[in-house]
């Protein structure tokens, strides 16, 4: 059932993102922690398992990695005598304003799907690891030839008509997909205080429905990404996309994002 890239960008042209955001929406207090959602999208995205060990907790693998592109992760938040867990599922947020599509050099490597979701084509990406500076949420991880890797908001799968694989597997409903506007109005029926992501970064593709602060929940309160990410987009990447200075540009990109390299006394980096 796979699509070819072309086709699904044939599909996907000529998107205005904003009025045909579609989205999931995740409600941890739903969630029971089953991970069902976590396996559901490497069976489809056949991804393969990596090694772990033992950490003294259910919570499993530790964190993103190349083959996960969807991680249920377990907080334990104390408060008096009482210790409640909380189960947040982590992943690419498909922000309107993506940091990571403003960094990319590499043209087509990034893309906007029809649903408003930041889809990848692999065989595009250089592996120069830039949107991993212009994500707020430490999202994109690299496999092992060095290309990206993330959550694609099942982007073939949604073209046939189908719902992600997460959402379509969640028994209980803490991961739902559908119009952005309408999953937002459901949790605010639902009496939530908080939906994560109605603004932030333009309005996230993924939306959340907290009782508290975002913070509570493993989040940033006020996403952003670095000033020096605009310096990036609007005068630098520009110059490397033309070859005009690319390695000038390239050498400034990494000091703005990443630093100086340090040199010690013996003259080794
Ligand atoms: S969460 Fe990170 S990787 Fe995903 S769209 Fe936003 S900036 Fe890009
Ligand atoms: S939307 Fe698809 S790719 Fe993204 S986490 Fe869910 S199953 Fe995985
Ligand atoms: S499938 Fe649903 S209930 Fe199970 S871990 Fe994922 S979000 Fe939570």
């Amino acid at each position: 059932m796979a699509l070819e890239t072309t086709e699904i960008k044939r599909r996907l042209s000529g998107v205005d993102v904003l009025t045909r955001k579609k989205g999931l929406l995740i409600s941890p207090e739903l969630c029971i922690g089953c991970r069902g959602c976590q396996t559901a999208c490497k069976e489809w995205n056949k991804l393969p398992g990596d090694r772990t060990s033992n950490r003294g907790t259910y919570e499993n693998p530790p964190d993103l990695t190349p083959n996960l592109y969807n991680k249920i992760r377990f907080l334990e938040v104390t408060g008096g005598d009482t210790v409640k867990w909380l189960f947040v599922s982590q992943r690419c947020m498909h922000c309107t304003d993506a940091g990571c599509m403003k960094v990319c050099p590499a043209p087509g490597a990034l893309y906007r799907t029809a649903e408003g979701a930041v889809a990848f084509d692999r065989n595009k990406c250089i592996g120069c690891r830039f949107c991993v500076a212009g994500c707020p949420f430490n999202i994109p991880r690299y496999d092992q030839e060095g290309r990206i890797a993330k959550c694609h908001l099942c982007s073939d799968r949604i073209p046939y008509g189908l719902q992600p694989a997460c959402a379509k597997t969640c028994p209980t409903g803490a991961i739902r997909y559908g119009d952005r506007e309408e999953l937002m109005g459901i949790a605010k029926e639902a009496g939530y205080k908080t939906v994560y992501g109605t603004t932030d970064l333009g309005g996230l593709g993924v939306l959340y429905a907290f009782r508290e602060r975002p913070s509570y929940y493993g989040l940033p309160d006020s996403p952003s990404f670095s000033p020096t990410i605009a310096l990036w987009k609007n005068i630098l990447k520009p110059l490397a996309l033309i070859g005009l200075g690319g390695a000038v540009a390239a050498a400034a990109a990494h000091y703005v994002t990443i630093g100086p390299k340090e040199v010690d006394e013996g003259g080794e980096e």
